[in-house]
């Protein structure tokens, strides 16, 4: 393994030099050797979990590292704020797969920063727990997201609202550029080094817009747009809620990352929100696709000087892009919907029967998941039924009219689209909180394991997979997540 360090490249002004604050006691705790294997990690490494607690909580640098904390701004909730940046990670590098794909591996929970302000530098167990599995889970329902190689316990407490046991993640994305790295330097006036991210950009993610000449601007906010678009509707198929779409948390690869507050959609609601300081439902499941643009808008203004030095003829070239995304983004949902429903290719009326069933199910307050699978299950498995006969009567005069629509396709092609698109297992509040709870509690991963072999089969029946399909009782009326934990 071979780390480039082409963030140094950019220059100073991008981050801050620092290696990560060592810990007192690192313990590994959960380990993702599936990726270990792909990052091409040495075998005297991978054999020697010791070793391995000591370089990914930190204490120890793999040769070649230097590592860095990245300098970035972003508006949270809608309110620009100048700076932010790894107030509680270090890239400890960028390097190449053994497929060649051009990966950052980073810490999360690795000590202080020229960029934590009053934060600790620190994360607690139960968060990191969710990001791994949150991101393992979203890789194997085919959602774009950064990835977890491990989490190492620090044997370190930190407080939060009471003491808790400290751990560092360690994430591996495509990059860690965000819509924020560029509000950055654009806030500041500094367009060479809005053009430097640009550049290092498409280099890394669009290497084909280099020949672009001048035009590789307007064509780089084209590309992120389309990504954007293609991962907030993967979102909403599986119903994943952000929950801080910050543009600090927008990456410009179209890769999820941040799981602060995220949480699964339970009951079908398009103002479902759990973030406990969402007051307003900003970032509610159903206002993403919004959001989503809003950000975009946020990285245009970052690009127009470098589309164009006329201030009008470069907002003539980003303004049709921006408003193009909103039909776009309907397009491309109501496609996905329709794909849920098996219906391939999609007609424009399709658009209504897909609305009705919304409408069904958020009136009858029904499960997004389970009614997905349960109308996927009728398709795969004729002799039930006593199934049918459920959905008929709790989709009245729907569920007729979805048959018939199916009639003239192939009902072997219509399954495998439905069975693709619908998941039967997704990691559900009410399970993770438990699960986090009890590995916290026990100090042991086993929970955690169980609920990721299941996790990344999402669209299999495995005999474990029943024990995690169940809706919460309240139908998640309680729950809430938090932010910056
Ligand atoms: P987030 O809500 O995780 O996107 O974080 C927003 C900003 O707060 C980023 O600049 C983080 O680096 C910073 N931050 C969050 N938690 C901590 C912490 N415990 N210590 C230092 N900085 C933090
Ligand atoms: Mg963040």
């Amino acid at each position: 393994m071979n780390f480039i360090n082409s963030y140094q490249a950019l220059g100073p002004a991008f981050y801050q030099r620092i290696d990560p604050e060592p810990v007192r006691a690192p313990r590994l705790f959960l380990w993702n050797q599936e990726l270990a294997e792909a990052l091409g990690l040495a075998d005297e490494l991978l054999n020697d979990p010791q070793r391995l607690a000591q370089v990914f909580s930190g204490n120890r640098l793999l040769p070649g590292s230097e590592p860095i904390a990245l300098a970035y701004a972003g508006h949270q909730f809608g309110h620009f704020v100048p700076q932010l940046g790894d107030g509680r990670a270090h890239l400890l590098g960028d390097l190449r797969d053994g497929s060649g794909r051009w990966l950052d591996l980073q810490l999360k929970g690795s000590g202080r920063t020229a960029f934590s302000r009053n934060g600790d530098g620190r994360c607690a167990l139960g968060p990191a727990l969710r990001e791994f599995i949150m991101s393992q889970a979203l890789q194997a329902l085919e959602v774009p997201s950064s990835q977890s190689l491990a989490v190492v316990q620090s044997g370190e407490t930190v407080w939060r609202e009471g003491a808790e046991p400290g751990a560092l993640v360690t994430r591996v994305a495509a990059s860690h550029l965000r819509v924020g790295s560029f509000e950055f330097f654009a806030r500041r006036g500094q367009f060479e080094q809005v053009r430097t991210l640009a550049d290092y950009a498409i280099q890394r993610h669009y290497p084909e817009l280099a020949e672009a000449g001048p035009q590789r601007f307007i064509a780089l906010l084209e590309q992120v747009i389309q990504r954007q678009v293609e991962l907030v509707v993967d979102w909403l198929r599986v119903g994943f809620i952000h929950g801080v779409m910050n543009t600090d948390n927008t990456a410009i690869s179209g890769e999820t990352i941040d799981f602060g507050p995220c949480a699964m959609l339970g009951v079908y609601d398009p103002a479902c929100v759990f973030s406990s300081i969402d007051r307003q439902g900003r970032y509610a499941f159903g206002n993403q696709p919004g959001i989503a643009q809003w950000n975009m808008a946020r990285l245009a203004e970052c690009l127009l000087p470098l589309i164009d030095p006329d201030p009008e003829r470069a907002l003539a070239q980003a303004l049709p892009l921006i408003e193009a995304m909103a039909p776009a983004l309907d397009q491309a949902r109501q496609r996905m919907m329709a794909a849920k429903l098996g219906l391939e290719p999609s007609r424009t009326e399709d658009k209504d029967l897909a609305e009705a069933l919304l409408q069904r199910m958020q009136q009858g307050r029904m499960d997004y998941t389970q009614t997905f699978d349960r109308l996927t299950c009728c398709l795969e498995q004729p002799e039930r039924q006593d199934l049918e006969r459920q959905l008929n009567q709790e989709l009245a005069d729907w569920y007729p009219r979805w048959r018939q629509r199916q009639q003239q396709a192939d009902p072997g092609a219509t399954r495998r689209i439905m069975r693709r698109n619908n998941p039967r297992v997704i990691p559900r509040n009410h399970h993770m909180e438990a699960v986090i709870q009890a590995c916290v509690e026990q100090g042991d991963a086993a929970p955690a394991e169980a609920f990721l072999q299941v996790l990344r089969s999402p669209y299999q029946q495995l005999p474990a997979t029943a024990a995690y399909q169940d809706a919460p009782a309240d139908g998640d009326q309680g729950y809430q997540t938090f932010c910056g934990t």
